[in-house]
């Protein structure tokens, strides 16, 4: 399926002045990357890497674009963030793109180690209030501080057969209209899902 033009369609939710938006991790939430090639063709190349996308990513991407405001948050660095979004998202789609250098580290003082931290109290700045935002990672610990906020996705490394972003944007879909995303309990939003979705329907 080809990627949609980056003019937005007409969508009544748009005149809503709480739009939500979600903020999307890149790797093994929308595309995998390795030095080492899979035995399969990768999607493309950024530098060293053999990237590969998660499947359905192009129509997930048309599929939430109509409903949301879409960023990128990834731990990764600014240049492969930018050449791995060039060849997955249509140009001008995206609110923002922050890479590693809007992260925070924190120490977890249980384990005494450090880790990386995504701050969505930042967005503040960006107009979008956090009952508003939905992230979307597969480490959860990346959100360590705002659980409320985050749909934890399955790690891709890869899988041909992965089915996560179709069942995803079904999930989405359903806090469209939520006042506060993060009262709602999203722990288990894939069985939550998967009961709803007809038999026979993939
Ligand atoms: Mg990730």
């Amino acid at each position: 399926m080809p990627l949609m033009s980056n003019v937005r369609p007409h969508n009544p939710s748009m005149d809503s002045p709480a739009r939500k938006v979600l903020v999307l991790d890149l790797d093994e939430t929308l595309v995998h990357a390795r030095e080492l090639p899979l035995e399969r063709d990768e999607d493309f190349r950024v530098g060293p890497y053999f990237v590969y996308q998660r499947p359905h990513l192009a129509s997930f991407i048309g599929s939430v674009a109509e409903d949301f405001d879409l960023a990128v948050w990834t731990a990764s660095g600014e240049t492969y963030a930018a050449q791995v979004i060039e060849r997955i998202f249509p140009v001008g789609l995206l609110k923002f793109v922050w890479s590693s250098r809007r992260c925070t580290t924190a120490r977890d003082w249980t384990t005494g180690h450090y880790t990386t931290i995504k701050n969505l109290s930042k967005l503040k700045k960006q107009g979008y209030r956090l009952e508003n935002i939905i992230a979307v990672d597969d480490t959860a610990s990346k959100y360590a501080r705002s659980y409320g906020n985050l749909v934890t996705v399955r790690e891709f490394v890869g899988d041909p057969a992965d089915a996560e972003l179709p069942l995803l944007a079904r999930y989405l879909r359903s806090l469209l209209h939520v006042d506060n995303v993060r009262s709602i309990e999203k722990r288990h939003w894939r069985q939550q899902v998967a009961s709803e979705v007809p038999a026979g329907v993939a």
